[in-house]
């Protein structure tokens, strides 16, 4: 068996018999991994908490077929802040779940982790929870599998006068074209400066009903794409 080390964000844990565990994780050089984390269920687990999401761990790994196995697992990030933060974690799970809906197992994708794992930094750090960052992701999510919404005119027939939103019609809409929800000039404000390198500055927007539409857009935009529902975002009713 192949001995190996890389790196991976837990996006998402199950139970494997009795005191075993599969850890699903976004590594850095190979995508989407399932690891088998043996003992993990008991009291005096080696892994301790680390395997949980969405920790940040440096690890050793057995290569398997299906199932990798961990041997070794090393904090990189414990993203404190998340953990004692109920609503930032609430947000770094709907990260998670995300990442989770669109990586591909064993296809490396070095963007994706970067964009995890910078996101996950940044709302741990931020000293208010960034009223856009969960919207923001899914929006950035969706230009990384290269699907990019009208937002300066009408999708349907190119009129610069928008007053809707539809993402299954390619974005904006005009009046005549109308679907889906209103927006208005700061909404699509806000998505086209997360979309166009304007990111920093949309994360220190104070929440307002713009970052509140701009981020219900993003989701329904994403979900739209995934087609299904992230239950990390209603369950916990976000
Ligand atoms: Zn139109």
């Amino acid at each position: 068996m192949t001995l190996y080390r890389d790196e991976g964000v837990v996006l998402r844990t199950h139970k494997l018999g009795e005191a075993d565990r599969v850890v699903v994780l976004l590594t850095k050089g190979r995508g989407k991994v399932r690891a088998v984390a043996k003992g993990v269920r008991k009291t005096k687990s080696r892994f301790g908490g680390r395997l949980e999401p969405p920790g940040h761990v440096s690890l050793l790994m057995y290569e398997g077929r299906d199932l990798h196995t961990i041997n070794q697992a090393e904090t990189v990030d414990h993203y404190r802040s998340l953990r004692e933060d109920l609503d930032r974690m609430t947000d770094a799970l709907a990260i998670v779940e995300a990442v989770d809906q669109v990586a591909q197992d064993g296809e490396p994708n070095a963007p994706l982790f970067r964009m995890l794992t910078g996101a996950l930094r940044a709302l741990g750090e931020a000293p208010e929870r960034p009223a856009l960052l969960l919207g923001a992701f899914y929006w950035k999510l969706l230009a990384l599998e290269g699907v990019t919404p009208m937002l300066n005119e009408c999708a349907v027939c190119g009129a610069g006068d928008v007053v809707a939103f539809d993402f299954v019609e390619g974005g904006a809409l005009c009046r005549q074209h109308r679907r889906g929800p209103a927006v208005d000039a700061a909404v699509l404000d806000l998505v086209r400066r997360i979309l166009g390198g304007g990111l920093t500055g949309v994360l220190a927007e104070p929440a307002s009903p713009a970052t509140a539409a701009a981020s219900a857009l993003g989701t329904s935009a994403l979900e739209a794409h995934l087609e299904r529902r992230l239950w990390a975002v209603h369950l916990l009713g976000h």
